[in-house]
């Protein structure tokens, strides 16, 4: 199967160390996690960038891997897996370094889309993925594997759509599938 793989909370814990340093940058966490929009009153999108952009140049040692090397390679093995992340261009190099230093000698296809609704115009059997605006656009029937974040709780699943806890789980789903 090919499998879109998403990198933002699903294969790296981000929402951590992102938590961690707005705390410290603004005092205290003003990200409402609970919803995928930013809201006012809180921390805005563009604020929410600059620190995510800190996080990924500066403080990438910090991000921990949900899965190790041989979970990944284990999926690997019978699918052919590409991250697909929705991110600046500026972005990738770090998060190239963070594979290499996390997943030392794997080798990665990474696709970056300028959005995330982008991703479904790709051509993927399943999509691992925390986003909910996944589920808002696919009309089709691809499975849509959702590892549970508290912006995506209120998603529902149905026949082509899967929650999970983890991406551990999400494997051990795909293990039954193939
Ligand atoms: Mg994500």
């Amino acid at each position: 199967m090919r499998i879109s793989l998403d990198v933002d909370d699903v294969l790296a814990d981000t929402k951590s160390v992102l938590i961690k340093y707005i705390t410290l940058i603004r005092g205290k966490c003003d990200w409402d996690f609970n919803q995928w929009e930013f809201k006012e009153g809180g921390i805005s999108r563009e604020a929410f960038l600059e620190i995510y952009k800190l996080v990924w140049h500066v403080h990438n040692n910090e991000i921990k891997a949900t899965i190790n090397s041989d979970e990944i390679k284990e999926i690997m093995k019978n699918n052919d897996v590409t991250l697909v992340t929705a991110r600046d261009k500026d972005d990738i190099p770090p998060l190239k370094r963070w594979l290499k230093h996390n997943f030392a000698g794997i080798d990665f296809k990474i696709i970056n889309t300028r959005s995330i609704k982008e991703k479904l115009e790709l051509d993927f059997d399943v999509y691992i993925d925390d986003s909910p605006v996944l589920l808002q656009y696919k009309k089709d029937h691809r499975k849509l594997i959702i590892v549970e974040q508290p912006w995506n709780k209120n998603i529902q699943e149905s026949e082509n759509v899967i929650k999970v806890k983890n991406l551990r789980e999400a494997i051990y789903f795909l293990n039954n599938l193939n």
